[in-house]
Order: C-alpha cells, then sequence, then structure tokens
C-alpha cells in the first residue's frame, strides 16, 4: 500500500516536472520587443527555458501535457534587465544575503542583472543561479573596482587599488580569469594607469565599465571607448570656458560637494547636443540612474515618500537608521532650490538629448543606495526615462534589447522570438501605454520555470523574512 502510494507520488511529481518545463501562455498580448507591434491573442509556448512558438492562438494547437496559462487581457514582453545594482552585503554590517535579494530581484520581473562591483561571493551567486542551485536573475558580475586609493574603512574588499601600470594589468588579467564579466573603474586613478587599464583589458577582451572621475574626465574615458555609469562628468562639460573646468561640475564624485553646486548657474544646456553627439559617435552605452539622483539629490523624497515606496519595506531594519543619517546629513548641505532645479532639468535633458542622438540607454537602479531596493528600484528608473522624454517603448528598450545587447547575449535573450531563452514577465496591463505598468507582475519565467502569482509573493514573503533575521 504505501509502495502504491509513493510510486503515485513519484509519478504525479514527474508530471508536474514535466509540465513545469513546457508551458504555453494562451491568448495573449506579446510585446515583442523586436519592434512596437503589439500580437494581439498570441499564444507563445515554452519548452525546456525556450520559446519554441510565437503564434495567433486560434492557429495553435496544444498538446495534452503543456501547462496553460490563461493570458486573456494580459501583456507578455521579456524579462527585465537591472544594468546597475548592488547587494546589501556591502553595507552595514556585512550580512550576506544574497540568495534572498536574487529572489527578490525576481519577483520583480528582473530576469537579468548586472552586479557593479565586484566579490568572490558575487561570482559563487552567479554560478549558483547558473547551476538551478539558486533561483533568481542571471547574472554579470562586473569586478571589484579599480581605485587609486580607498578614502573609506578598508572592512569590505571590493576594491583594487591600481597603483601602477603594471599593477593594472596584473589586475586585468588576474579578474578576468577569475570569471569577472567586466573591469569596473571607480575613482582617484592616475591618467597613465587608467589608459594601462583599458589597454590591457582590450587584450584581455574585457569590457571597462562604471564611473569617470574628475581625474581621468569624460575625453579620455571617450576616447578609451569606456562604458559610463550615472552620466559621469558629462556636466562638467556643460560649463562655459576652462576657467571652471577644473573638476569641480556636480558630477557623481562631486555631489556633496558645495564648491561643486556653486557652479550648475554656469551651465549651459545649449551644450548638450554636442556632447550627446560626441557620446554617440565613440559608440558609449550609457546607464544613467537618474531616478537615483534626482530623487535623492536633486528634488529629495519627503520621509512619508520614502517609507510609501514598496523598497521600504524589504530594507533590513539593521540598516534603516545609517540610511536617514545620510540623508539628514546631505539636507543639511543641500544647494538651493534654483540650482538643484537646473540640475534635474539638465539631467533629464541630457537624458532626452542621447535618446534622440542614438546613444543606447541602459536602465540601472544602483541598489542599495539610500532607500532603494534592488528589483522594486529599477521600475522607478523606467519612469525617470520616461519622465525625461524617451517614449515608454524606447524605456522598455533600455530594460530589455539595449543591455541584452551591450552584454552580448541579444542572440539568446532581450526579446520575445522563437529559439530565444524564455525570460518572460506577464502583466496585468500594457506598459507601453503606461511604463509604470511592469510593475503589475503576474507571473514570470526564468531557468526553465514559470512562476505564478502565488509563487512571486511567496518569493518576495521568502526574502523579507531573511532579510530581517
Ligand atoms: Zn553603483
Amino acid at each position: 500500500m504505501i509502495r502504491s502510494i509513493l510510486i503515485a507520488a513519484v509519478c504525479l511529481f514527474a508530471l508536474q516536472l514535466e509540465a513545469q518545463e513546457k508551458f504555453a501562455i494562451q491568448n495573449v498580448s506579446v510585446i515583442t520587443m523586436v519592434n512596437e507591434t503589439v500580437l494581439e491573442n498570441h499564444t507563445v509556448i515554452v519548452d525546456k527555458g525556450r520559446i519554441t512558438k510565437v503564434a495567433p492562438t486560434n492557429k495553435t494547437k496544444l498538446s495534452k501535457n503543456v501547462r496553460v496559462i490563461d493570458g486573456t487581457g494580459k501583456f507578455l514582453m521579456p524579462g527585465l534587465f537591472d544594468m546597475h545594482t548592488h547587494f546589501f552585503y556591502e553595507q552595514g554590517d556585512h550580512i550576506n544575503t544574497n540568495e534572498a535579494e536574487l529572489k527578490m530581484m525576481l519577483a520583480n520581473g528582473i530576469t537579468t542583472a548586472r552586479i557593479m562591483a565586484g566579490h568572490p561571493s558575487y561570482l559563487e551567486a552567479k554560478s549558483n543561479v547558473k547551476s538551478g542551485k539558486w533561483i533568481g536573475p542571471e547574472l554579470s558580475v562586473a569586478s571589484p573596482q579599480f581605485v587609486g586609493r580607498w578614502p573609506f574603512p578598508p572592512e569590505f574588499k571590493n576594491y583594487e587599488i591600481v597603483a601602477s601600470e603594471t599593477k593594472a594589468q596584473e589586475a586585468v588579467k588576474r579578474f578576468k580569469a577569475e570569471g569577472y564579466d567586466a573591469i569596473k573603474i571607480t575613482f582617484m586613478m592616475a591618467k597613465p594607469i587608467y589608459k594601462a587599464v583599458t589597454e590591457a583589458a582590450a587584450k584581455e577582451n574585457i569590457k571597462v565599465v562604471g564611473h569617470v572621475g574628475p581625474i581621468v574626465m569624460l575625453p579620455a574615458a571617450i576616447e578609451a571607448g569606456q562604458q559610463i555609469e550615472h552620466m559621469d562628468m558629462f556636466i562638467e562639460t556643460l560649463l562655459p570656458d576652462t576657467s571652471y573646468n577644473h573638476g569641480q561640475s556636480v558630477s557623481d564624485y562631486n555631489i556633496y560637494s558645495k564648491a561643486a553646486w556653486e557652479t550648475v548657474p554656469h551651465l549651459m544646456e545649449s551644450k548638450i547636443p554636442a556632447l550627446a553627439k560626441s557620446v554617440k559617435d565613440a559608440g558609449i552605452y550609457v546607464t544613467p540612474t537618474n531616478y537615483f539622483f534626482l530623487s535623492v539629490f536633486g528634488f529629495p523624497l519627503s520621509e512619508d515618500e520614502i517609507k510609501a515606496k514598496p523598497d521600504y519595506n524589504y530594507l533590513p531594519s539593521k540598516l534603516k537608521a545609517e540610511k536617514w543619517k545620510y540623508r539628514e546629513s546631505y539636507l543639511k548641505r543641500m544647494a538651493p532650490l534654483e540650482s538643484r532645479e537646473k540640475y534635474v532639468k539638465i539631467r533629464k535633458q541630457m537624458v532626452h538629448e542621447l535618446w534622440k542622438a542614438g546613444v543606447p540607454l541602459m536602465a540601472g537602479s544602483d541598489a542599495p543606495e539610500f532607500f532603494q531596493v534592488a528589483g522594486f528600484a529599477l521600475h522607478d528608473e523606467l519612469k525617470a526615462m520616461v519622465d525625461a522624454g524617451l517614449t515608454p517603448f524606447a524605456a522598455l528598450q533600455t530594460a530589455t534589447v539595449n543591455p541584452a545587447k551591450f552584454l552580448d547575449m541579444a542572440s539568446r535573450t532581450g526579446t520575445i522570438e522563437v529559439g530565444k531563452e524564455a525570460d518572460l514577465i506577464l502583466l496585468q496591463k500594457n506598459p507601453l501605454e503606461d511604463v509604470t505598468n511592469t510593475r503589475a507582475i503576474t507571473g514570470v519565467s526564468t531557468n526553465h520555470q514559470w512562476l505564478d502569482k502565488n509563487a512571486i509573493v511567496n518569493l518576495l514573503q521568502q526574502s523579507r523574512e531573511t532579510l530581517e533575521k
């Protein structure tokens, strides 16, 4: 008796597994991201993690063993990329909750994430997802950040001090061999060392990504073809002449500096189109992380606004006090409203002009900076793209096709096409009408699995419990 129950249970399990492997989303509106056309009343079939069919529902016959997901009234689009994120591990008491954070990202529709400063545990996370041991987005992991010196306490080692050209070359080789996907630049690096890094990286066939500091400055970064985060040092080029051109503009690096904010009234918006053209001509991808800069430094969110965001519920309590303290110290030094208004206007205009010039933009949240939490925060960045003047379709490109192309993954992900990996999200509402509808997630597919609404809620609950431990 027990034996037959066991056999029945095993059979049922096997059946479920098979059904998991093959599923069809029926009667859904498909936003393929190949172009803006929405394929209405379509069926998308997934088998063993690959899209095997995209066709009108009335012309699609399904075999019996296929799990059917009703997509009526819903929208299916490729899974999202967050191109700039970090783990909580780098903050507070350095508690490793990487696995929980990956679940949180996936529950928010992130099926690929780029971790922007390396650590051995992040490479481990990457391989755990790849092997199926963990559930989460596919990871691209940048190296420990290259710096000229490290001005903070050295307790969490995800930086590499490169004090000489030889050291720089050696570090590039080592990180490539260790499995990092890019070389991350941070700051305070002398120009010849920067040059040595970019040359060594070209030789090793690994991309250079990250900040542009006031020593290297934008022209050198453009010449090297570095992929640029935060539009670092772009604002510098809007200063009227060399008398102001002293690396003191209010770029990422100088955001806390009073002197930097004093240059804002001198900035010339008329220089933005030429700046955009030079970035476009160099073929450089840009991750503006505009929501982060505007909501923290431009027009800081109020205390109530911060607490009302979904992110706040997933922020470990242990980190909250520190974050309120940082916010307080910025608010105390904050520049006058007039300067901040101009700063916000210029950052939006830069994103708009870069897009119009044809620069491939990529959506990145920079979570968990301040009160942003990975997964949730990416949706704010998509909204920031639209607020800067992109169409909702163009905003979605920044989190699908553009990053897929940059990461050399375009042949297997970023769009919904036969043969591609089934990185998919099912939405209750149309994100092309209102980009904030990317939050209305009711299904996610990745790693051969279909996660329905219940599974998503469970993932979020599990991550929250781990993060509060
Ligand atoms: Zn960052």
